[in-house]
């Protein structure tokens, strides 16, 4: 088969190294960002995680730098030490066929070993903002030759509160500088980096996903109170076949305690924050990768670009805050065309930004419902069936035969449950006790006697506070405290109840008002 990558404009020796890394066909950002970055020109690569951003820079400056092993040429800062790890290993099969020397520093490991390697004159450098910023203050990392920068993950180094040492960083390097930006998101923040630092001609490389989330990946949701939360959770993997799961979780604590609980509860789970250490991270993502472990719980920013195989199930045990952390979540799934679940467990008040998540990523999350405990048992005593087939048919068994060949046969079927009994009782680690769990009963929303239920469109996302409601209608119609009730703000929208002898005045003199700096549209909510 044809390699697409060859009219791109890539080195010879990087094409061979792409060849044989088995890829033929750029992924659009890569088609789109190569021959940019060939050109000379800055760039920002704005494209989903999984895009191959990597491998865009990586090919495209490998093809430019020489070997020369003197100062850096090339730099290239992530935002984690698993990224950068991650960012090294790629780069190093990109520049297989080229002498390149490399460097990869992060915090949390030794530093003298960084040191040594970097004295002896390095290519690259690929590391995280704060030990760059050591290994300058120390000067032994030099800077004044490097010709080309990468921010990888911009957005997130910017989260990470990392823009003043990216700053300083860039502001050491020479300023004829080639400058690479990936960024998924494009905040301000971001937009100012590459207002200040990059040259004015800079391309900005989106690449829309026809639908933000992989199509691969089938979305669920579940419904649950509070206290059901973790149980819904074993419940759900329980009786899914998981090869491997990532669990997100909003917080470092929550992290901490589901992984607690999981292990309580005989799974195999280890945790992902940034509180752990390095050795920690390195390892528990190895034991991911390689199978030694079958969960991961993590928090957004940890999880963030990591790039493990076979992941067939991410599950959202508390919604993030934002649309774009839900998308790079599900991304850690169905990857390469492979099929992926999703599961996200919600409480009552969640609903609005599930739809919003709906809206925006142009996908359906399907109501799912919570397995019931006969599931659980029949799910996982047709596992243990099976793979009782599975060691007669490998014949593994035989060497037992002759003690069952003593047993009473009329007790056979009596051993072979209790035996089902002993290896169910050691796969389930949590005592489940319900049949079911119920879902929460909808709280009734609708106004009470005598008050109409109204729709606004303005809402947290527009900052706005129930102060700011009232005063609004009391300044644009006149209407009185006590006559507006039931305020209930969502991100993007507000519902409230208006005594019903005000709703005429209320539209006539509030529709496409201000709130802020909203021009609010105002419509009737439906009572049903
Ligand atoms: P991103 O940085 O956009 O999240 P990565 O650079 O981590 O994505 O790449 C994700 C995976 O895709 C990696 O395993 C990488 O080796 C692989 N990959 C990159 N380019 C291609 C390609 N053109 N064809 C197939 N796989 C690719
Ligand atoms: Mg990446």
């Amino acid at each position: 088969m044809e390699n697409l990558f060859e009219k791109l404009g890539l080195s010879q020796d990087v094409l061979k190294a792409i060849k044989n890394m088995g890829f033929v066909k750029p992924s659009p950002i890569q088609e789109k960002a190569i021959p940019e970055v060939l050109g000379g020109h800055d760039i920002i690569g704005q494209a989903q995680t999984g895009t191959g951003k990597t491998l865009a820079f990586g090919s495209a400056i490998l093809s430019k730098i020489n070997e020369s092993h003197d100062l850096p040429q090339a730099l290239i800062i992530s935002p984690t030490r698993e990224l950068a790890m991650q960012i090294n290993e790629e780069i190093k099969r990109i520049g297989k066929y080229k002498e390149l020397t490399y460097v990869c520093v992060y915090g949390g490991s030794e530093i003298e070993k960084q040191i040594k390697i970097i004295k002896k004159g390095v290519d690259v450098v690929i590391g995280t903002p704060g030990r760059i910023m050591d290994l300058m203050r120390r000067k032994v990392l030099k800077l004044q030759a490097v010709d080309y920068v990468v921010l990888d993950e911009a957005d997130e180094m910017l989260k990470m509160g990392f823009v003043e040492d990216v700053e300083t960083i860039l502001e050491k390097t020479n300023s004829h500088r080639q400058t690479v930006l990936f960024s998924a998101t494009m905040p301000q923040g971001i937009k100012k980096i590459a207002k200040k630092y990059m040259k004015e001609d800079y391309q900005h490389i989106a690449i829309k996903q026809k639908t933000q989330t992989a199509t691969t990946v089938k979305q669920y949701y579940y419904e649950v109170k509070e206290k059901d939360r973790f149980e819904t959770l074993c419940r759900l993997i329980d009786v899914s076949q998981v090869q491997t799961g990532i669990i997100f979780c909003r917080t470092k604590r929550s992290v901490d305690e589901v992984v607690e609980l999981m292990q309580k509860a005989n799974y195999s789970v280890e945790a992902m924050h940034g509180d752990l250490n390095q050795n920690h991270r390195m390892n528990t993502l190895r034991k991911l990768k390689t199978g030694a472990i079958q969960f991961l719980v993590a928090t957004d920013v940890a999880a963030r670009g990591i790039d493990v195989e076979n992941v067939s199930h991410v599950i959202n045990y508390g919604l993030p805050q934002e649309v774009e952390a839900y998308v790079h979540r599900i991304g850690r799934t169905g990857r390469a065309n492979k099929k992926g679940i999703a599961y996200t467990i919600i409480s009552p008040r969640d609903h609005s930004f599930l739809k919003q998540i709906e809206k925006e990523t142009h996908s359906t999350i399907e109501k799912g419902v919570i397995p019931t405990l006969t599931e659980i048992k029949m799910n996982k005593v047709n596992r243990i069936l099976s793979q009782a087939e599975d060691e007669i048919f490998q014949g593994h068994h035989k060497k037992f035969k002759s003690i069952v060949n003593e047993i009473d046969e009329t007790m056979l079927p009596d051993f072979t449950a209790a035996l089902i009994q002993l290896v169910y009782h050691q796969q389930t680690g949590y005592a489940y006790t319900k049949e079911t769990i119920t879902t929460p009963r909808k709280k009734k929303k609708g106004a009470s006697e005598g008050f109409v239920r109204l729709f606004v469109t303005a809402g947290t996302m527009d900052k706005v506070k129930k102060g700011d409601i009232i005063d609004f209608f009391v300044e644009k119609a006149n209407v009185n405290r006590e006559d507006i009730q039931g305020i209930d703000i969502k991100r993007k929208f507000t519902f409230v109840n208006i005594r019903e002898n005000q709703i005429e005045k209320v539209l006539r003199n509030c529709q496409k008002e201000k709130i802020h700096n909203r021009r609010i549209e105002i419509e009737v909510a439906n009572q049903k």
